[in-house]
């Protein structure tokens, strides 16, 4: 047997699953007993252990942009931050467009032996827009998903053969909503404190019209769309009137606990698309994961380096990271306040995305992947812009104090990271 841990508290609210005990770890999965020698103990008294996090949107920069991020400074901050499992989005130069690229991401990410890491392949060739990708190449090559995130698919007809295309190998395509001749030179929401502050503003609309049009197409079509960072109440209308099997969800920790009025100190870590909307569209969107209408939290890991972020408001990229943050900000700011319980928080970090992007991850279960995130939620930490194993620190969070700390992430029974050290299982 290759891992026990013991004293802890079994988490998993997919297999109804909360209590004190030991679990089992054999080659990779969870066993119910084995009289073979015990190479691993953990005693992990007094902690969580929950299926290990999977985020299906985070942006690493390799290959293209290694001075922001790597795959092993992003897999760094996946695991400190609880993630076992993370999706890479295409926006890398060269983008994932052909399969040489999926190959290059899968040896990175072996190398480095952190976290398990599986590539989303682009829309249309070079995210231009203009012609599909090589979709069954890319789906062969190990793509989980589809998406031009950054660029939005402007083109309805290329949309609807992506959606056409995708069924033959029930993945989603991922939408990244956002009408950028409505969203144009906008810096932020558009409302009364972009008009205040005198900024360009970018629409609610800009968002909700494009997720009409693929809420229709997947009906259409039959084909799944994922709908990435969803920030408006118009959104969620659109999403709970026109809700199937096919259409699924995901919302950033940023757009459910921040809103436009956080500008109003110019920090350019309030940066980000979609724009941070207004305390009403907050509430609609908690509401949203709390029915389960919204079934994923994302991080949009997106990280910049200074000279990008430390500029003028007006000059400053966009993106935030997340990675690091997203348990504990909303463990802090949902859970402990009582506006989710923890069995939703766990649902939508762990079940929930593996299910949508076809993962056997997630859960807690005899048999089972052994991917593991064990926390201390009484441990409380300060986010400082010294704290981050990414390369890159433009955290809207920074300043906060947050309770959660994660202690160990386990990959197919592996520690590969244990009190804030990384430990490279490939070694
Ligand atoms: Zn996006």
């Amino acid at each position: 047997m290759d891992l026990k841990i013991k004293n802890v508290h079994l988490f998993d609210p997919l297999n109804g699953i909360d209590e004190v005990g030991t679990i089992l770890i054999d080659k990779g999965k969870v066993v119910k007993d084995s009289k073979s020698k015990v190479g691993q103990e953990i005693d992990a008294k007094g902690l969580y252990l929950f299926p290990g996090f999977v985020d299906v949107h985070s942006h690493f920069r390799e290959p293209g942009a290694e001075d922001t991020e790597t795959i092993e400074t992003g897999s760094r901050a996946a695991v400190k931050g609880g993630y076992t499992a993370v999706c890479l989005m295409p926006n890398t130069d060269p983008p994932i467009d052909n399969e040489g690229v999926v190959r290059f991401i899968k040896e990175k990410s072996e190398e480095v032996g952190l976290c398990r890491i599986f590539s989303i392949g682009t829309v249309t060739k070079g995210r231009k827009g203009k012609e599909l990708s090589e979709m069954s190449h890319l789906y062969e090559a190990g793509c989980v998903a589809f998406s031009d995130d950054g660029n939005c698919v402007m083109d309805s007809s290329i949309m609807r053969n992506a959606l056409e295309y995708s069924k033959l190998f029930n993945v989603p395509i991922i939408d990244h909503p956002e009408d950028i001749s409505l969203s144009g030179k906008g810096q932020m929401h558009e409302g009364s404190v972009s008009t205040e502050l005198g900024f360009k503003g970018i629409p609610g609309v800009s968002e909700s019209t494009v997720v009409a049009r693929d809420v229709l197409l997947s009906k259409f079509t039959k084909g799944r769309i994922h709908l990435a960072h969803v920030s408006t109440a118009d959104s969620v209308k659109l999403i709970k009137e026109w809700k199937t099997d096919k259409v699924t969800s995901e919302v950033t920790p940023h757009h459910l606990l921040l809103s436009d009025e956080e500008v109003r100190d110019f920090d350019s870590n309030k940066k980000m698309k979609p724009p941070l909307r207004t305390r009403y569209d907050i509430e609609v969107l908690q509401k949203a994961i709390k029915k389960g209408l919204i079934e994923v939290v994302a991080s949009d890991h997106a990280p910049h380096p200074d000279y990008k972020k430390e500029l003028e408001f007006t000059e400053a990229a966009f993106g935030v990271t997340g990675l690091e943050t997203s348990f504990a900000v909303l463990y802090t700011e949902l859970v402990k306040k009582g506006k989710i319980t923890l069995d939703i928080l766990i649902k939508v970090l762990s079940s929930a995305p593996a299910k949508i992007f076809n993962l056997p991850l997630g859960e807690i279960k005899e048999g089972g992947t052994a991917d593991f995130t064990i926390v201390d939620l009484k441990s409380t930490w300060q986010v400082t812009s010294e704290v981050f194993a990414s390369k890159a620190k433009n955290s809207p969070f920074i300043g906060r104090k947050l309770e959660g700390n994660v202690k160990y992430c386990i990959v197919e029974g592996k520690t590969v990271f244990k009190n804030g050290d990384f430990i490279n299982t490939e070694k």
